[in-house]
């Protein structure tokens, strides 16, 4: 039987690990063509020999996504190779969380560049892409964090309502292009994202928390083909989930 997503072409940024990676091991599994874009080159490599080895077709993009130029290399490398952009999935992101006092200013410039600035830079990217093909899916990936906030997690969280933010916005600016826009956030899934927290209270206290809640990223992976997978004219715009264990 042909799957719903058969030959869609999904853009992923921050695929080279953790829910990028096991949305593009999914998603290719039904069939989907998928483009990687982050910086780790030989991460995303590894992930689509992988899905060629099982028969899907794959490629990897070096992308920053807090350069506007090399997003927009991403999408146009996309649609070169497979003609369109059926949904772009801007997932790239980085939690350091630590309290203001702590004043670390470099880390709120990272996680504004990546998780705001990145957002809309994949945005901009595939809007003119999408608008010309009549069709089209742009997914944000925001966070429970984009629903509460925590101390130490203020910039952090900060940057996850943005994205809430911006695609409400975008969902009611696309209509007349017939585009579905979905925010998803998630509570704690085990990937790599505590790991760059710097600051030792913080991570010890984020690591407690994971270690007794965080579930797989496959979890995030299914919310992805819920939404892509609706009959055309269902636009699912917003997926909250948590651990069943996670209390905040
Ligand atoms: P990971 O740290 O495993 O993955 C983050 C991804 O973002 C990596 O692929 C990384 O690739 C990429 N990335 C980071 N900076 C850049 C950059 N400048 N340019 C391009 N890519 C970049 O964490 P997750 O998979 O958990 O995170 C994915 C998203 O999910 C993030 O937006 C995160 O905020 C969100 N999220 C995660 C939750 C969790 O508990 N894990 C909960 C709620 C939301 P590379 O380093 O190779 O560039």
């Amino acid at each position: 039987m042909r799957d719903t997503l058969t030959d869609h072409v999904i853009v992923i940024t921050g695929g080279s690990s953790g829910l990028g990676e096991a949305t593009a091991r999914h998603l290719a599994a039904h069939g989907a063509r998928i483009v990687l874009g982050a910086r780790r080159l030989d991460r995303m490599q590894a992930i689509v020999a992988d899905i060629q080895a099982e028969g899907g077709k794959a490629l990897a993009v070096q992308t920053d996504v807090t350069d506007r130029h090399q997003v927009q290399n991403l999408v146009d490398r996309a649609v070169a190779e497979f003609g369109r952009v059926d949904v772009m999935l801007n997932n790239a992101g980085l939690m350091q969380q630590s309290a203001l006092e702590k004043r670390k200013i470099d880390e709120w410039d990272n996680m504004i560049d990546i998780n705001i600035k990145g957002t809309l830079y994949g945005i901009a990217a595939v809007l003119p892409q999408m608008q010309k093909q009549k069709s089209g899916h742009v997914i944000n990936v925001s966070s429970v964090a984009g629903h509460k906030v925590t101390p130490a997690g203020t910039v952090y969280c900060a940057t996850k309502y943005a994205v809430r933010a911006i695609s409400e916005g975008l969902r009611q600016e696309v209509k007349d292009y017939n585009l579905r826009t979905t925010i998803i956030s998630p509570g704690a899934i085990d990937t790599e994202l505590p790991s760059h927290i710097t600051d030792a209270q913080a991570a010890q206290a984020i690591n407690d928390f994971y270690r007794s809640a965080a579930i797989s990223a496959d979890s995030f992976a299914r919310a992805v083909y819920f939404a892509i997978s609706q009959p055309a004219d269902v636009d699912i715009n917003e997926i909250l989930y948590r651990p069943t264990a996670q209390p905040l």
